[in-house]
């Protein structure tokens, strides 16, 4: 199967962008790209082959298929509540209603939120799960399955907590589980699913959930168990002042020192957040090649306050974006984080903080670097996966702009006519054709009501309260 993508704009991240260009497919990989018409072998092929398919991208731009790097798709199914609580008040209420999720409120939620991340234009996401109540069927692979059906590339993230409020960690004993079943369980779903090959459709990342959900040990045992296996590390760090406080409080030290101590900064790593961090912890990050996933949406929501993005970049320190669990984020779609993250910055820092190109870098090349992943996806090159979006710039608001780029980040999403994963269209003209978008939605919405319910019947009575708090 190859594909043809004509008359199209570029904005191929790495390398000059293509007014009016074309995009060879053949495969899972672009095979040619640039300006004007393809080559002549090429268009002797297309127009001979019906395995061919060939797309008019007249009136669109093509870019690098966006890259989610922190998530939690679970909380697909408890938007909405707990509105106005600061980040530790809105986990200790919601610890009660995840405590009784199983494999379908994460099946029919994950189903949800990716589906609806393809649809802004994403084509690898993370996901981070860090609860898996006892009895409660295989929830890791309830992720997996939903990625499957929706053709998305996947980064799940076994998730862990071992520090209960008993050892004076912040969720209760009952969400928490015992250091050697984590261990077992996340090596475990490594050794089933991690597929470390350039096609990959599926990497396991290892993520002990926060500093003040997780022992020490279990950080650096998780650090050991990743390493020895070849996979990334990942976990919340510096979202907010109150962890500041906590890791000061608990271990006397501040957020990316306690890391240091730990040996979580490195390549292998990626932060969620880093909102607060000092001069010397954005040197550290740069120098050790520790990544960073911006959310400012959730940070927004949450009022955790502004990752200094803008410098962190500028001082080499890599950050993609992420949406966060819908929990805090509802339904914000990938694209429009490029614009919450350049006028977060610019609100904060002056005009010249960050340029509607960069961010859009951070939400491609900067979230691939964050996965280990910038050989193979994050920008438009010969050789490398053909994950790309097809941006509709034509509709009839957004043709008065010229500059393309400008459009999509500082507006809102465009429609999009296309998106492939590994060439494969997974959305076209704004509709998912891997599965039936309403399916997948409607499955969103069940896990939320079995979620609740679930949840009622273990005897949490306070979903009205945590409604009205
Ligand atoms: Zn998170």
């Amino acid at each position: 199967m190859s594909l043809l993508i004509e008359n199209v704009a570029i904005a191929p991240v790495a390398g000059p962008e293509i007014e009016s260009g074309h995009i060879w497919i053949e495969g899972d990989r672009i095979v040619a790209l640039g300006p004007g018409a393809a080559g002549v072998p090429v268009l002797a092929r297309a127009s001979g082959d019906p395995d061919v398919v060939r797309v008019d991208g007249t009136g669109c731009l093509a870019t690098p298929g966006l890259v989610n790097t922190h998530h939690h798709l679970y909380q697909w199914a408890s938007q909405g509540l707990a509105q106005d609580a600061t980040l530790f008040e809105w986990l200790v209420a919601l610890y009660q209603v995840w405590a009784a999720m199983d494999a379908d409120v994460v099946k029919g939620a994950a189903s949800a939120g990716l589906g609806w991340l393809a649809l802004s234009g994403c084509t690898t996401s993370s996901d981070h799960h860090y609860i898996f109540p006892k009895g409660r069927g295989d929830l890791f692979a309830a992720g997996i399955e939903a990625a499957r059906e929706i053709g998305i590339r996947f980064h799940p993230a076994r998730g862990s907590m071992d520090r209960g409020q008993s050892h004076g960690g912040l969720p209760p004993d009952a969400v928490v589980e015992e250091l050697d079943d984590i261990l077992a369980a996340t090596a475990e779903a490594v050794d089933t699913y991690h597929d470390p090959s350039f096609s990959s459709m599926l990497r396991v990342v290892v993520a002990p959930c926060s500093p003040f959900s997780s022992s020490a040990e279990l950080m650096t045992e998780s650090a050991a168990l990743a390493r020895a296996k070849g996979v990334r590390l990942h976990t919340h760090l510096a979202e907010t002042l109150d962890e500041d406080e906590h890791c000061l409080a608990q271990f006397g030290l501040r957020p990316v020192d306690y890391m240091e101590k730990l040996d979580w900064l490195g390549p292998d790593v990626w932060f969620a957040h880093a909102v607060h961090l000092s001069d010397a912890d954005i040197g550290k990050l740069a120098a050790t090649g520790t990544g960073s996933a911006h959310c400012p949406s959730s940070n927004g929501r949450l009022g955790a306050g502004i990752a200094r993005v803008s410098e962190m970049v500028r001082r080499g320190a890599n950050v993609g974006l992420g949406v966060d669990g819908s929990a805090s984020s509802e339904l914000t779609p990938l694209a429009g984080e490029m614009r919450q993250t350049l006028l977060f910055q610019r609100a904060r820092y002056g005009p010249a903080a960050l340029t509607a190109r960069q961010a859009l870098e951070l939400a491609t090349l900067g979230g691939a670097r964050n996965l280990g992943r910038e050989a193979e996806i994050g920008t438009l090159e010969p050789g490398k996966l053909a994950d790309i979006a097809l941006w509709r710039m034509d509709g009839p608001f957004t043709s008065a702009v010229a500059d393309p780029v400008c459009a999509l980040v500082f507006g809102p999403p465009p429609p999009l006519a296309r998106v492939l994963v590994g060439g494969r269209t997974v959305v076209e003209d704004g509709e998912l054709k891997t599965v039936s978008q309403d399916a997948a939605g409607r499955a969103g919405a069940e896990a939320r009501r079995r979620l609740l319910r679930l949840a009622e019947d273990q005897g949490f009575r306070a979903v009205k309260e945590v409604h009205h708090h």
